[in-house]
């Protein structure tokens, strides 16, 4: 089955996309994440995927842009963690649901399902949604057991790993220390 798979990195893409491959799909990685702020550390995400890519021999679509403005306007009317991200996810999922179909695939999904930091009901619930809009299959697979996996392979395979999630609050959450 051709599937557009919305990639958020390069270690979470490491397990999803073997775990694909074995099942049979041909995932295309699809990079669209204004969320990863600032933007050197995007290109360095962006990089890793690319890199993962490369070693798994699979096409990448790059979204063009970095819309950081309008992604944080977007969050910024919700900025509670977990409230902005189901914006976040919507935001994702909704442009990766829009190019599977310009593309003229069948499914798609996203490699934030392996995450255990993300919430796995409201992804399935977006993915799903925009599926029956769309006309497409939404590939609700829990890759969360290769977490750990993934992590390891990113490591032998000299990925960059990121230590926050990815917009300038995660960013906050993980770093800054109230005096
Ligand atoms: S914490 Fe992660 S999922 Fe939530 S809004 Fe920020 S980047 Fe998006």
């Amino acid at each position: 089955m051709s599937l557009l798979l919305h990639t958020c990195c390069g270690p979470c893409a490491a397990y999803t996309t073997s775990y694909l491959l074995e099942k049979g799909h041909e995932p295309t990685l699809y990079f669209y994440n204004p969320n990863i702020h600032p933007y050197q550390e995007y290109q360095r995400r962006l990089e890793g995927l690319q890199q993962l890519a490369a070693i798994r021999n699979l096409p990448v679509v790059v979204e063009p842009g970095y819309p950081l403005e309008e992604f944080l306007r977007e969050i910024a009317l919700d900025p509670e963690f977990g409230k902005r991200c189901v914006r976040c996810y919507r935001i994702r999922l909704e442009k990766t649901a829009e190019k599977a179909k310009e593309l003229g695939m069948t499914a798609f999904s996203t490699t934030l399902l392996i995450s255990p930091y993300q919430n796995r009901e409201q992804i399935c619930a977006i993915g799903q949604e925009l599926a029956g809009q769309y006309g497409l299959t939404f590939i609700d697979e829990d890759f969360r057991s290769g977490f750990r996996q993934s992590q390891a392979m990113a490591k032998e395979y000299g990925l960059y790993r990121q230590g926050y999630c990815g917009c300038i609050y995660s960013e906050k959450d993980r770093y800054y220390k109230s005096k």
